[in-house]
């Protein structure tokens, strides 16, 4: 799925991998098999309250406004419609758009709060429920709602954040890892890694390495990922998930110092073609030194 991204705010870039994993799972789900995309706008309540006053004459703000570009005939949505779907095909992207998607973020934030569960999942729920909104379900008929809630639990339990699940699964974690590969610069090497970090707020960091022409100011997949968590307010991690293609990408010695500092008892999880390892971060890097260690001294 292309998903054609219009942040608002830079803070809210932490929500687009785990929003293009729903999106992939969900179309897999619906049993689409043309390629589509989406126009995607993550906002504040302000500006979703006005979208939701010009269009729908609604003065409030909410969580998710869909507007798809099909009408399906009844009881049909894009699974079993490809016809349909081609009717908005565009030779330019080479997909077919299904329509348009805003999201408040402070929604987000607010919700997972109320419903005590993660950001991640309400993410992904609200992701998914608007997507499911795009393919033609509604939920006005009692029957319709319960056909919508059906497709929404599948592909939510996919992706690992059903309705009893508070936590990111592992092999969300790791499905997050190996999509950060694409984004990987590693001209000099050709050696591409991907990572995904769990802070205990429960959002997910990702990170890819990015090399550099003076070979020594190369950072890691690892470190990237931290780096940007820490920088976002997130300082304490369980577990981190790191991918590459066809070698098994253990962290470096320098990563291993870097996640000793904030978590000296995270997961490390590794994957590399159809391999999973885990081992945790007191094993790779034994008598670690961190901040624990230095003499305490008043200032
Ligand atoms: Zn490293």
């Amino acid at each position: 799925m292309i998903l054609n991204w219009q942040l608002d705010s830079a803070a809210d870039t932490w929500l687009t991998s785990l929003m293009q994993h729903a999106a992939d799972t969900a179309l897999r789900c619906e049993g689409v098999t043309l390629p589509c995309s989406v126009d995607i706008r993550l906002c504040s309540d302000e500006a979703i309250r006005e979208i939701n006053r010009a269009y729908r004459g609604i003065d409030k703000a909410t969580d998710v406004l869909s507007f798809p570009l099909n009408t399906y005939p009844a009881g049909r949505t894009a699974g079993n419609a490809p016809k349909h779907l081609q009717m908005n095909y565009d030779d330019e992207t080479g997909a077919c758009a299904l329509g348009d998607l805003i999201i408040s973020t402070e929604h987000i934030l607010s919700q997972a709060k109320e419903y005590g569960h993660s950001p991640q999942r309400e993410a992904a729920y609200l992701l998914v429920h608007g997507l499911c909104h795009l393919f033609g379900y509604d939920h006005i008929e009692d029957d319709d709602k319960r056909r919508m809630r059906e497709m929404e639990e599948k592909i939510l339990s996919e992706i690992g954040i059903g309705r009893d699940d508070t936590q990111i699964p592992d092999e969300t974690l790791l499905q997050m890892a190996r999509e950060m590969l694409k984004r990987s610069y590693c001209p000099y090497s050709h050696y591409a890694v991907g990572a995904a970090i769990l802070a205990d707020d429960g959002r997910v960091f990702t990170g890819c390495n990015i090399e550099n022409a003076s070979y020594g100011l190369t950072n890691c997949a690892e470190r990237t990922a931290v780096f940007k968590a820490v920088s976002e307010g997130a300082t304490s991690f369980t577990a981190i998930a790191i991918a590459a293609y066809d070698a098994a990408p253990w962290p470096c010695g320098a990563c291993r110092q870097v996640l000793n500092e904030f978590a000296p008892g995270i997961r490390v999880l590794v994957t590399w073609g159809d391999h999973v390892e885990e081992a945790p971060l007191s094993t790779l890097l034994p008598h670690g030194f961190g901040p624990n260690e230095l003499p305490q001294t008043d200032h």
